[in-house]
Parts: C-alpha cells; sequence; structure tokens
C-alpha cells in the first residue's frame, strides 16, 4: 500500500459547469456526498430517498441522528412523494419558493426515519440557487442536505469553508460562490396550518410569512408540552450551534470606552464601523451597517476571527427585528456556553 493511499484524497472542487453538474449528479445517484452552494449556506447533499447515503451525511458531519435533515426539491410535483401539503405551504411555496424558507409537513412513508430522526414530520425546501437548482433537476432526486460543516460549528458560506473543514471527508464541493443571504433558512412548522410556528428564523421574516397566511405566526418551540412531533435536537432547541472555538460576548451596544484601550487580544465585532481611527483588533459585518451584507458576512467573518487568535469575541447584537432576529439568534448561540 502505497502512502497516498492510506491518507484519504481531498476533496475535488468543481466549477458549475454542465459537464460538472452531470457528473455530480451521477456521484449522487451513486449514493455519493456533494457539498452544494445555496443561497442561504453551504449543504452536504445526498439522496434523499437512499438511507445509506444520508447515513454517510452524519458520519461526516459527526452529527447525532437525532437532529433530522432538511430536504431539497427542484418543483412543487416532488413535494407529494414526500409530505402531505395543506393550503398553507401551497400559499407559502407560491409566495417564497425557489427561496430560503423550510416548511414541516406530515411525511409519507416513502421517507426513511434516518431523514427524520424517525419524526412523522418532514422538512422540505425549494432553493434558488441557480447551480443548486441544475444539480436537482439533472438529477431528478429529493436532495437531504443540512450545512455543510462538523456538527455545532460555523455554518460555510463558500467552498472553501467546506473544503477547510470536511475535504477530508467528502469527495466533491460544487463551488458556487459565496452564499447570497449567508444565513440558514427560516424554518416553519406547518403540521397545522392554523398556528403555523417559527423553529428557526431566517431572511422570510415572521411578518411576512402572517401576510401571506393571514394568520398570527408563533415563534419557538410549545413552552411546557413535550412535543414527540419535534426534534429531540434541533437548531431551534440546540442552544450551543454555530459556535467558533473562541469565546463569544454579547452585547445589547457596545460602548467607545469599551473597546478603546482594550486588550489587543480580543476582538469587537460590530454590525456597523465604528468611526475614527481603529485599533486592529476592531471589526465590523457592514461598513454601513446593512443588514443583509452585515448577514451575508456574519459566518465568514466568525470563522476568520475564530482562526486569528483572539482570547475572546466581543460581539454587538444587531439593532431591530426581522433580520436582526435572525442575525442575533446566530450570534446568541455562538456565544452559548451550553
Ligand atoms: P440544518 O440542515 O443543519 O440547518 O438543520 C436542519 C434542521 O431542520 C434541524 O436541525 C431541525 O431543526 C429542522 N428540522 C428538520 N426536520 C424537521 C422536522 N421533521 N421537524 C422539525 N424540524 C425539523
Ligand atoms: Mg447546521
Amino acid at each position: 500500500m502505497t502512502a497516498s493511499s492510506k491518507t484519504r484524497a481531498s476533496a475535488r472542487l468543481y466549477r458549475g459547469t454542465a459537464l460538472n453538474i452531470r457528473r455530480l449528479s451521477a456521484a449522487l445517484r451513486r449514493g455519493e456526498l456533494v457539498a452544494v452552494p445555496t443561497e442561504t449556506v453551504y449543504g452536504l447533499a445526498a439522496d434523499a430517498l437512499n438511507p445509506k447515503a444520508c447515513r454517510a451525511i452524519f458520519t461526516a458531519k459527526g452529527r447525532p441522528t437525532a437532529d433530522p435533515l432538511i430536504v431539497h426539491i427542484h418543483d412543487w410535483a416532488q413535494l407529494g412523494q414526500l409530505a402531505q401539503p395543506n393550503e398553507a405551504a401551497a400559499q407559502l411555496a407560491e409566495a417564497f419558493w425557489p427561496g430560503p424558507l423550510t416548511m414541516v409537513l406530515p411525511k409519507t412513508d416513502q421517507v426513511d426515519d434516518i431523514v427524520t430522526s424517525g419524526l412523522p414530520s418532514v422538512a422540505v425546501r425549494m432553493p434558488g440557487h441557480t447551480l443548486f437548482r441544475k444539480l436537482l433537476l439533472d438529477c431528478g432526486l429529493p436532495l437531504a442536505a443540512p450545512s455543510a460543516n462538523p456538527f455545532g460549528y460555523v455554518s460555510p458560506t463558500t467552498a472553501e469553508h467546506v473544503r477547510i473543514s470536511l475535504g477530508k471527508r467528502i469527495g466533491h464541493i460544487l463551488d458556487g460562490g459565496p452564499c447570497r443571504i449567508g444565513l440558514e433558512s427560516t424554518i416553519v412548522d406547518l403540521r397545522d396550518p392554523a398556528a403555523p410556528r417559527i423553529l428557526r428564523p431566517g431572511a422570510i421574516t415572521r411578518g411576512q410569512i402572517a401576510d401571506v397566511l393571514g394568520v398570527e405566526v408563533l415563534v419557538g418551540r410549545p413552552k411546557g408540552r413535550s412535543s414527540e412531533h419535534l426534534p429531540q435536537v434541533a437548531p431551534g432547541l440546540l442552544k450551543r450551534h454555530y459556535s467558533p472555538r473562541t469565546p463569544v460576548d454579547l452585547h445589547e451596544r457596545i460602548h467607545e470606552n469599551e473597546w478603546r484601550g482594550s486588550p489587543a487580544d480580543e476582538a469587537w465585532l460590530f454590525i456597523t464601523r465604528p468611526a475614527g481611527r481603529l485599533p486592529r483588533n476592531i471589526f465590523w459585518l457592514d461598513a454601513r451597517g446593512d443588514l443583509r451584507a452585515a448577514a451575508r458576512h456574519l459566518f465568514g467573518t466568525l470563522r476568520q476571527l475564530d482562526g486569528a487568535g483572539f482570547r475572546r469575541i466581543h460581539a454587538e447584537l444587531a439593532p431591530g427585528h426581522d433580520l436582526a432576529d435572525a442575525i442575533n439568534d446566530r450570534l446568541r448561540r455562538a456565544a452559548s456556553k451550553g
């Protein structure tokens, strides 16, 4: 045995040519894993109807099998194979698909327990990223895909992020450039269409969903009820998630006297650039504080700061609601100790 055959070769990066799309759909049909670009974050995709392929996702990520996968589809007609859609799902699909919205619906018996962690429901999304859509169309399969990162770490928003953390564990990465949104999809539970519930905030807001459905939209897990229909472990439920290794401290507002003159081994992360001459331990997500740009840059910046050797990262929460809620949700998880 040669030395090189003992160590697993690194993943190959593919540009989105027509030939590469055909190659990657062949790999997916063989039950292999392919990291894919989406408008939210990069996903680690496998044939959702192949339990062995889906199991390999959990192994590659080190993800507990109690954390169910999101299944991605190319068109509405595929939904019926996986889930039992209702009128609310049809209305939200009309408004937001393809796009960053995942719907939880009762599942069909074609979906294996490995995908749903044994739940009677399945989470489904029709993504908007052009290359991922081409791949979904070409392979003709629904694709199960969680974020393409080791379990619990910051989600990847470039192909390079995927290569760095999973490059030795998977064979293929489709490079679609940096993700346009940069935060994971909004997840809405539609099992009871009269009481839709947001399980994870994202770029599609509670208000947008309420406008389409014309009913109040709840947020978070039902209180005081042990809910056998919800996963044991989920981003909405698991506090420590999307976490850098460096400890993160959150601040409602950071005042200038706090960061001026602070030790150089502590980083200060703002949404907007503070005014004036800045020391080298000051960072921001968008110079003008545009929240969409801030969301897009959040995970990449957390990774960058995590790799820079700071002892601590102080982060200021985003002002306002909607996209700010989604950004702050990720910041809180990054800061969570438990
Ligand atoms: P990820 O793909 O890593 O962003 O995570 C997928 C998340 O989708 C899970 O952690 C759950 O929060 C959620 N999810 C997937 N399937 C279900 C389901 N059947 N019911 C509720 N939430 C789900
Ligand atoms: Mg994830």
